[in-house]
């Protein structure tokens, strides 16, 4: 039995908080653990400026609802989903997220979640545990799953890693080379070509 897994940011849709902050014109809210490597930290800071202009969770789901998956995405997902369990494996939040998901007919998501009080502020975030995609990989593995896995970055690496094989989709140039020992592809019809040579069987593409 196989499973796929997918990044997400990156890999269907953009990165969410880059775009969030594209639209809300609040250039602060660019930064990203490259700028603050304390994740801790950062996602208080970004917290702070939610607060600072009064966004609580629903203005902030109005203006994600405004973006939309990367071009191809939602075919890709389809065809993925017509040969495999998919199960998207990703380092964002549910509260997000929701809107783009909605977009892809919301496949199955393993992510974080935010804190919200009555009013809708953000107060705090609940990670659901440490080096989760690569837990799950594990998890998948203790069912039975041979698992075939795609990611952008640094953050999927432990994840391409532990699965049986590991995809490397759209990355930047430092990680390529860094991680020369997954295939890296650039278009979605190269990923399922990827797919189907790291699957153990016949698939038409
Ligand atoms: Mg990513």
């Amino acid at each position: 039995m196989e499973i796929a897994c997918l990044d997400l940011e990156g890999v269907l849709i953009p990165e969410i908080w880059i775009g969030f902050a594209e639209q809300t014109g609040i250039d602060a809210l660019r930064a990203t653990t490259r700028d603050i490597p304390d994740y801790d930290v950062l996602m208080k800071q970004r917290l702070r400026l939610l607060q600072e202009h009064q966004l609580g969770l629903p203005d902030i789901q109005k203006v994600i609802a405004t973006m939309a998956p990367m071009e191809g995405a939602k075919d890709f997902i389809d065809w993925l989903k017509e040969r495999f369990q998919v199960v998207i494996l990703s380092d964002t939040f549910y509260e997000f997220s929701h809107p783009l998901m909605r977009q892809l007919d919301f496949p199955t998501l393993f992510c974080h979640r935010l804190i919200a009080d009555d009013s809708g502020t953000i107060v705090d975030y609940k990670l659901r545990q440490q080096d989760p995609k690569r837990q799950c990989v594990k998890a998948f593995h203790s069912l039975n799953f041979r698992v075939i896995a795609a990611g952008d970055s640094y953050n999927d690496t432990t994840m391409l890693a532990e699965a049986d094989a590991g995809i490397l989709f759209k990355a930047p140039a430092n990680v390529i080379a860094e991680f020369p020992q997954f295939p890296s592809v650039q278009t979605y019809t190269e990923l399922r070509q990827e797919f189907c040579r790291a699957s153990n069987r016949d698939l038409s593409l």
